[in-house]
């Protein structure tokens, strides 16, 4: 299968969509956007530019692609605004922000929520003016722009970049590791879809292969693209220590992978089509990214810093919705896996499996919370 062909978010705002089912990712990305804000305002404290480029990459479609980048361009404005009361130099900032994400992303539902977001978030905030009128003096001009294409390569000219953001994208490889089939193309990792318990070494080293192999053609890519002194933030899942399969990650694959087993077990799938199913995704441990970072050589590492996503289990309760944690996570990785599965097995059992999938993470919960971890890298490329 072409991954970049085919691999997508559920687009537009429908209720499976992954802008009705990213509340999630949402909650992660504001424990630690001062973190990206603090990267960008130090940027252009330094600098002062007049013009900005910005990138957001595996920027997705629905509410939190247009969130960030409205946090960016607040940042700027506010120190902006702060340098001008000690240097009296008040000039316009004018932001080109670029949207990045496979050329089957739905760049249409951004571009259809832009004109509302500048009049609701970032004119009445009197921070911005996205090509229209705004009272206040000098407020920035922002342009967006749609990049289809993957991350891994390049995507920009040289030397055009100021900041780069990029959230819960990283941890999708470019293709699943060519080294966990057999001389026959058959997987070595019979019955998994991701590193389980049950797997063989080999298929945990062919995925860690496969990560550095991706990262570091990303590192590489970004480093020609930025400018020099350039920031870079990115948010990926990970792991906490060495071992695959003691990560929450690990175990929600691990109970995708027993919800096919049940299908198989019903006669709804075919063994053989799951035996040959796997995922591109890689949970790396914080020494790996480091260890690809240091490799690469362009960037310093300015942070590096691990946070669980919080369950919040109780959360959409309060919300006065009725949806278990099962089915929140269910749901938002239905968002996240629908278009591969759909392509790989035919779209009859897609609900079923979900409705499985929520059950199993109900139960697993029941015995212990699943805390997802994260990795903020706060990068910069060195002069
Ligand atoms: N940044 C958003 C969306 C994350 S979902 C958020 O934080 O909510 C992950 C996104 O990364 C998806 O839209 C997916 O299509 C995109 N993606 C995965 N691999 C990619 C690649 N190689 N190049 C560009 N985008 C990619």
């Amino acid at each position: 299968m072409d991954i970049e062909k085919v691999f997508h978010m559920v687009g537009g705002n429908g209720e499976t969509s992954y802008a009705a089912n990213s509340s999630l990712q949402k909650r992660a990305l504001d424990m630690v956007k001062h973190i990206a804000t603090e990267s960008i305002v130090d940027l252009y404290l330094a600098t002062t530019p007049q013009k900005m480029a910005i990138a957001d990459l595996g920027c997705s479609s629905g509410p939190n692609t247009l969130s960030v980048i409205g946090d960016i361009i607040d940042a700027i404005d506010r120190a902006r605004r702060r340098n001008f009361m000690v240097t009296t130099t008040n000039r316009t900032t004018e932001i080109q922000v670029f949207l990045n994400d496979l050329p089957s992303n739905d760049f249409n539902s951004i571009f259809l929520a832009w004109p509302d977001f500048c009049k609701e978030k970032l004119i009445s905030s009197g921070s911005s003016k996205c090509n229209g009128r705004n009272d206040r003096s000098h407020p920035p001009f922002v342009s967006i722009a749609g990049v289809p294409g993957s991350f891994y390569g390049r995507l920009f000219p040289s030397d055009t970049l100021h900041f780069i953001h990029s959230s819960f994208s990283l941890h999708w490889l470019s293709r699943v590791p060519p080294a966990i089939y057999d001389q026959e193309g058959k997987s070595i990792n019979k019955g998994k879809i991701y590193i389980s318990e049950a797997s063989p070494p080999l298929v945990s080293e062919a995925y860690l292969m496969q990560f550095q192999e991706d990262f570091s053609l990303f590192l590489r890519s970004r480093s020609l693209e930025l400018k020099s002194g350039g920031r870079m933030v990115l948010t990926l899942l990970g792991r906490t220590g060495p071992h695959h399969t003691h990560s929450a990650n690990s175990l929600l694959w691990e109970l995708l992978s027993r919800s096919f087993a049940i299908l198989v077990s019903q006669g709804d799938i075919d063994e053989e089509k799951l035996n040959s199913y796997e995922i591109h995704f890689y949970a790396p441990s914080k020494e790996e990214i480091d260890d690809e970072v240091r490799k690469e050589g362009s960037f310093a590492i300015d942070r590096l810093e691990l946070f669980e996503i919080e369950s919040n289990m109780n959360k959409s309760k309060s919300n006065g919705s009725t949806a278990t944690y099962g089915t929140t996570v269910a749901t938002s990785v239905r968002a996240i896996q629908e278009s591969l599965i759909r392509h790989h097995f035919g779209e009859h059992i897609v609900d079923d499996l979900f409705g499985i999938y929520g059950k199993l993470i109900d139960e697993e919960t029941a015995k212990g919370e699943i805390r997802p971890i994260s990795f903020i890298v706060a990068l910069r490329k060195k002069v």
